[in-house]
């Protein structure tokens, strides 16, 4: 076989795509009909497809490039990591210079008495690990009956069986089911489920039934509860104002332990460190990935607090752990990552330059005569498609209101997700004010665009 590159026509790589990988979250048949966009270069916020396209990247590749694309120094970082130590475990009573050095700066930054970090390879595999924490801390406690977590539904944490499992979204179950030991009340989104509710009100009803199954399994049963800070693969569901404090008073009522899964809201995404802080809650366990390394490596983790690891190491050997925990090469590179969020002040861009100017714009968009509600926190929004603001109204079945606008979007270069009936952003948290113009404008003309063809196809 020629070798596969850049320069080969945009058909053939195509074809060979279709012919040889299976891609995640993917309708095969479907996408082998219409071949995948082949990415072959980025920078800053900016990526180029193989016909030369320049667009502009408004999910930060799947929420994790915070940095932006290209950044040399990483590349030096992993190169010469390589050469000295390429790889080594850190199982068996070993360590290296790389796990060392970033557990220590993540304890740094992460906020209370998160001082513990336990490396994974992602996000899901992190909350894999933290099932088994949270159990194993009941089981050294004495209280072995405390194993059922509480999630929720159109909750995002993952998609290994574990992962899974703790997600709330019924398609990933119906695919290869759930384990058991984890239950799911309803989501905090207003636009949708809060009916004639005020948001604080409805976000109040919606924290409450964490206390009503808390009551209803036994307090005896439960070990803990996790949430995304915001949900972000949901629809980036903001939760109204009232509903995290009444969270926090019930997990702290009921001692049981809190998981805030910040792979999303980590590492500036909302203009803090951690969305834990912008929403002031005290997680027991944070889970992180993506903006941990701006996906430059694969490397995600639990921030795990004295109380929880020190119960942990009361009880002897913990069996479990990855070949690739605090592996080298990525932990390097995180390192690396970290120092430039810190260095240049990226976090405070967000919360001073970008989410302001962002905001603006952002909320302007619901002059658009199909935006309803418009969401931003940090560098992280979402707005709602509505044929009739006054009732939150839903598109009608199979109108494909988000995917139609999301196609609109990829043809004038602008990469915005869709989810349902919400389309979402996620950028690069190095945008600068000129970028989110240019963001924008695309975003306006794909919305146009999109009620045009609704329009023309009698949908609206
Ligand atoms: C992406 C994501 C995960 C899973 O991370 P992977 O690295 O894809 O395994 C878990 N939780 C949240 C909130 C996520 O957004």
């Amino acid at each position: 076989m020629n070798k596969i590159t850049n320069h080969m026509p945009t058909a053939e790589l195509q074809a060979l795509d279709a012919a040889h990988h299976m891609h995640p979250f993917t309708d095969a048949n479907g996408l082998a009909a219409k071949g995948a966009r082949v990415m072959v270069r980025g920078k800053g916020v900016w990526l180029t497809d193989s016909e030369g396209h320049r667009i502009i990247d408004g999910m930060a590749g799947l929420w994790c490039v915070n940095i932006g694309y290209g950044r040399k120094e990483l590349a030096e970082v992993a190169a010469r990591q390589m050469e000295e130590l390429s790889y080594y475990n850190t199982f068996f009573q070993t360590t290296h210079v790389p796990a060392i050095a970033l557990a220590a700066k993540i304890a740094e930054l992460a906020p209370g008495d998160l001082n513990n970090v336990f490396f994974a390879g992602s996000g899901s595999e992190a909350n894999d690990t933290n099932i088994r924490l949270v159990r194993r801390y009941w089981d050294v406690k004495g209280q072995s009956e405390k194993r059922i977590i509480i999630s929720r539904k159109n909750g995002y944490h993952g998609s290994t069986m574990g992962g899974g499992s703790l997600g709330g979204m019924s398609p990933i179950h119906a695919h290869g089911g759930k384990i058991s030991g984890i239950v799911h009340i309803d989501q905090p989104d207003w636009w949708s489920e809060g009916g004639t509710m005020t948001p604080e009100e409805f976000g109040l009803e919606r924290a409450q039934q964490l206390e009503k199954m808390i009551l209803s399994l036994g307090v005896d049963q439960v070990a803990a509860f996790i949430g995304e800070p915001i949900q972000g693969a949901g629809g980036v569901i903001v939760p109204p104002s009232t509903y995290w404090p009444e969270i926090q008073r019930i997990v702290d009522k009921y001692g049981i332990l809190l998981i805030a899964d910040e792979v999303i809201t980590g590492f500036g995404r909302t203009g803090n460190w951690f969305g834990s802080q912008t929403f002031g809650l005290r997680p027991d366990i944070m889970t992180i990935a993506k903006g941990l390394s701006s996906g430059y490596q694969p490397i995600g983790g639990s921030i795990v607090s004295d109380r929880v690891a020190s119960v942990i190491a009361e009880g002897g050997e913990f069996f479990h752990g990855y070949t690739y925990s605090g592996h080298p090469v990525a932990a390097a590179v995180a390192l690396e990552n970290l120092r430039i969020l810190e260095e240049e002040g990226i976090v405070d861009h967000v919360r001073n330059v970008a989410h302001p100017y962002l905001a603006e714009r952002w909320h302007a968009l619901t002059d658009h005569p199909m935006v309803g509600e418009a969401k931003l926190v940090g560098l992280m929004g979402s707005i709602a498609l509505t044929p009739d603001k006054g009732t939150r109204a839903k598109f009608p079945e199979g109108s494909n209101v988000g995917y139609r606008t999301r196609e609109r979007c990829f043809a004038n270069n602008l990469i915005m997700r869709a989810v349902g009936d919400r389309m979402i952003i996620s950028p690069p948290l190095v945008i600068t004010p000129e970028e989110i113009d240019i963001l924008i404008d695309r975003a306006k003309l794909s919305l146009d665009e999109s009620l045009a063809g609704l329009r023309a196809d009698g949908l609206i």
